[in-house]
């Protein structure tokens, strides 16, 4: 059975259409090598019984000629996604028990394509951190180990479950959301791709929210194909989400295989850090030659206010999670915590069912916004994240894509970083511009580290040209070659 769990969607796809296998083997294959990587801890609710349904209806389909874009291809969610009646947790005590009576837009656009659910794959609590060591449920095990080094890493975060469930080959591709990172760094960390698509391009409806104004979801696959079939199916526009933006889904497979001759691919001297990892460098050179090679040209960019992105993502975030927040006050959802009045109950159930990390964040967010510093922080953060934005208006006038590494190491040990939350903030510094700016980004495996862990390279693209990186980010991975698995 291993066999079933190593094709792409897109073998699957072909051998399922060919019925050289059913919907049935290849989904009870996948619900086995989920039970079998418990140890990862990368799902907090396992569906096979709704696996196996699901599978068998299209086995149907595909039986009579009616298979749709992703019939029988067994998917992990991540535990942001409402699902119907499957508990939704967001990774947080909070929201424990709580099942939503309610499938989100994106996951119900996957179940009308065909898909099968695996399950609810966990996550930083409410998509808040790097690492997924923020979940209430605990962190997941990277199934990257460094060479000849036993300690556990981390899988990168928010979306850990996705990226590890997918490198581990228990779940075909996964659900992500990427508020400032979170679908490319654990893509990077754990040798997978991930794509977060233009603001506006899948519809947030049903989604725990964050930071409205940043969060998207898109797809966490194997190789790039699968990822262009996956968002194909995630993206829609949708009347229920206001900011979902009424475009045509494009072919996106199509522009796989297109040539990249004379295209001009941007590279940001500020994102040339100081005291930058050797390795890091020595990747994102490896793929400006690559890119070269295949023809298109390199050019010198300025993105002058990337300093300020972090501090300004910071601000941002926070906020607006301390507002979407606000509702989970013991009444309407999940858990409730007892009191001796209504002011008690919101504050037990507050206190009891956030981490620390999300009660950090509401914190920052609550004094960002209060009266006399709204001005200071708040506003000046909504005034530099239009200078960051337009950084990125300037750079497209001479070039076409933008090239760097995705995040600034490798996967590092489950634990680090937990006492230093500034650490760990700078692990999105290549990520947050391209969610403060709106625009879509992919990262790819190029290559290991010395230690041999996976690193990604990353392209950033103008708004709804998710189809150039597409077609770039191809290119690099045929260049990169890249093959090696974990634990092997
Ligand atoms: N690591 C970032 C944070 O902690 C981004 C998280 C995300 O993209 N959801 O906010």
């Amino acid at each position: 059975m291993s066999a079933l769990t190593d094709l792409t969607i897109a073998e699957a796809r072909t051998a399922l259409r060919s019925k050289k296998m059913s919907a049935r083997e290849l989904t009870t294959a996948h619900v086995e090598a989920v039970a079998g990587a418990r140890a990862l801890n990368a799902f907090i609710t396992e569906t096979p019984d709704r696996a196996l349904a699901m599978a068998a209806e299209s086995d149907k389909r595909l039986a009579s000629g009616q298979g749709r874009a992703l019939d029988g291809i067994p998917l992990a969610i991540k535990d942001l996604f409402c699902t119907r009646d499957v508990q939704t947790t967001a990774g947080s005590r909070i929201l424990s028990g709580f099942k939503p009576p309610y499938e989100s837009t994106v996951s119900q656009n996957l179940w009308n394509a065909g898909a099968v659910m695996l399950g609810k794959v966990n996550l930083d609590e409410f998509a808040m951190g790097s690492s997924n060591m923020t979940s209430a449920f605990g962190g997941v095990k990277n199934p990257w180990k460094r060479r000849g080094d036993a300690r556990d890493l981390v899988p990168g975060g928010s979306s850990g479950g996705s990226a590890a469930a997918v490198a581990a080959r228990v779940a075909m591709g996964a659900t992500a959301t990427d508020t400032g990172g979170s679908i490319r760094q654990p893509a990077a960390f754990c040798g997978v791709v991930g794509i977060k698509p233009t603001y506006g391009r899948c519809s947030r409806w049903g989604i725990v929210a964050f930071a409205s104004s940043l969060d998207q979801a898109g797809p966490i696959t194997r190789d790039v194909r699968d990822a262009a079939i996956m968002l194909g199916a995630m993206a829609s526009h949708d009347p229920k989400d206001s900011t979902s933006v009424p475009r045509e889904v494009p072919d996106y497979e199509a522009a796989l295989g297109r040539s990249i001759k004379g295209l001009r691919f941007g590279i940001p001297k500020e994102y040339r850090l100081d005291g930058m990892s050797p390795e890091i460098e020595k990747l994102w050179q490896q793929g400006i030659a690559w890119l070269k090679e295949a023809g298109a040209e390199p050019v010198e960019i300025s993105l002058p206010h990337t300093r300020y992105a972090l501090p300004t993502y910071y601000i941002v975030a926070p906020a607006e999670a301390s507002s979407n927040l606000a509702r989970y006050d013991g009444v309407r959802f999940g858990l409730r915590v007892p009191g001796n009045s209504i002011e008690e109950l919101y504050e037990n159930t507050r206190g009891q069912g956030f981490g620390a990390e999300v009660r950090r964040r509401i914190l920052i967010g609550t004094y960002v916004l209060s009266a006399g510093y709204y001005d200071a922080y708040y506003l000046k953060a909504q005034q530099v994240r239009a200078l960051i934005a337009r950084d990125f208006t300037e750079a497209y006038r001479r070039c076409d894509v933008i090239l760097t590494p995705t995040a600034p190491s490798a996967a590092f040990a489950m634990g680090d970083k937990m006492d230093d939350p500034v650490a760990m903030y700078l692990n999105d510094v290549f990520t947050v511009t391209v969610n403060l700016a709106g625009l879509p980004g992919i990262s790819v495996p190029a290559g290991l580290s010395s230690d041999g862990l996976p690193l990604g390279l990353q392209l950033i693209g103008r708004a709804f040209d998710e189809e150039t990186l597409f077609t770039v980010s191809h290119v690099l991975e045929r260049a990169a070659g890249f093959t090696a698995r974990p634990g092997v």
